[in-house]
């Protein structure tokens, strides 16, 4: 802000923004740290086909363990690394976690399909390489099909970023990857993207999920949302079902997946093959029952 006054040159920091500043420089110079030791891990959240209760794919979430910090959330700290630069190589780190992750599931049988969050900056990484080039050959590198992979975007992607984007994001869809759009209803909303851009999974945010049940006008806004969703022909995605009221009502309204507290919380890879090995094809449409019963 400082710098859009035409003065700017005299301006003052308040003791507040010196303390957030420092918080912040420290922060970054945490994760850089972080990154070169790759202090990282991934945890995997199950997402559920609503009708038949199997679980079809995993989301990707990175965690980030800091000895001082404890654990920081990714809210916290993926921004700085887009604003650093440092999303290029923990982009990177986070790909081939994933993918040989998801390469020993699929050696033990469990064909499941894994999404991956993308951030607009890793369009083009800093040597100037496209996205598409580093997922092809990362997908190569582990032989793991285009279809088994999608990866989750945000309308600031489409919005705020290069026009390249766009045509790096149709090449992927060609190579097989589908791109679901993250977030939907908290950015911008020009639904005209939802037709222009190579979008083939929408996922409405959480904050209308929570809505959902409370709220009369927000329960509308839902079934405006999963009606144009049903006329585009894109399937959909409820992000954070905690109760089995949220469930049944999205199940009931035609919802095609969800994900949620409510089935699972992110697990380390570990328990996720644990959870899969023992998941029979869904436990959750008895969970109403189950939870009646605690
Ligand atoms: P997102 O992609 O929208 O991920 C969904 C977030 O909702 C995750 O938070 C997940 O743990 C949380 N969540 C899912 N179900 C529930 C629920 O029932 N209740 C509650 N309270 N929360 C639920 P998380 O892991 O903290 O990630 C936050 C955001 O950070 C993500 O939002 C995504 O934007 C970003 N992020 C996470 N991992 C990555 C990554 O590997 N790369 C990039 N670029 N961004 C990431
Ligand atoms: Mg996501
Ligand atoms: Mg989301
Ligand atoms: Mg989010």
């Amino acid at each position: 802000q400082a710098k859009r006054d035409g003065r700017a040159h005299y301006q003052y920091f308040s003791p507040e923004m010196n303390v957030e500043m420092l918080a912040r420089m420290h922060l970054e110079q945490r994760l850089r740290k972080a990154v070169k030791l790759s202090e990282f891990y991934l945890e995997y959240q199950p997402i559920i086909d609503m009708r038949s209760g199997a679980i079809t794919s995993v989301e990707a979430l990175i965690r980030w363990q800091d000895p001082e910090f404890g654990l920081i959330s990714p809210e916290d700290f993926i921004p700085i690394a887009e604003e650093t630069g440092l999303i290029d190589p923990l982009g990177e780190w986070i790909l081939h976690q994933a993918l040989t992750d998801l390469a020993q599931l699929h050696a033990q049988g469990l064909m499941i399909s894994m999404a991956i969050n993308v951030s607009g900056r890793q369009c083009i990484n800093s040597k100037g390489i496209s996205f598409y080039n580093v997922l092809k050959d990362a997908l190569a590198e582990h032989a793991i099909a285009a279809k088994y992979i999608h990866i989750e975007i945000t309308e600031s992607i489409l919005i705020e970023d290069k026009p390249q984007c766009l045509q790096i994001l149709d090449a992927i869809k060609q190579l097989g990857v589908d791109i679901y759009l993250d977030d939907f209803g908290t950015g911008y909303s020009a639904l005209s993207y939802l037709t222009q851009c190579p979008i083939s999974v929408i996922k409405i945010d959480k904050s209308f999920i929570d809505k959902v049940l409370v709220n009369t006008s927000d329960k509308k806004l839902i079934k405006a949302i999963v009606m144009m969703a049903k006329n585009l022909d894109l399937p959909l995605v409820a992000e954070g079902v905690e109760t089995v009221e949220q469930w049944d009502f999205l199940r009931d309204l035609g919802c095609d997946y969800a994900q949620g507290y409510l089935m699972s919380k992110p697990l380390s890879n570990i328990k996720l093959l644990a959870h899969l090995l023992q998941a029979k094809p869904f436990d959750y449409l008895t969970l109403p029952t189950e939870l009646a019963a605690v």
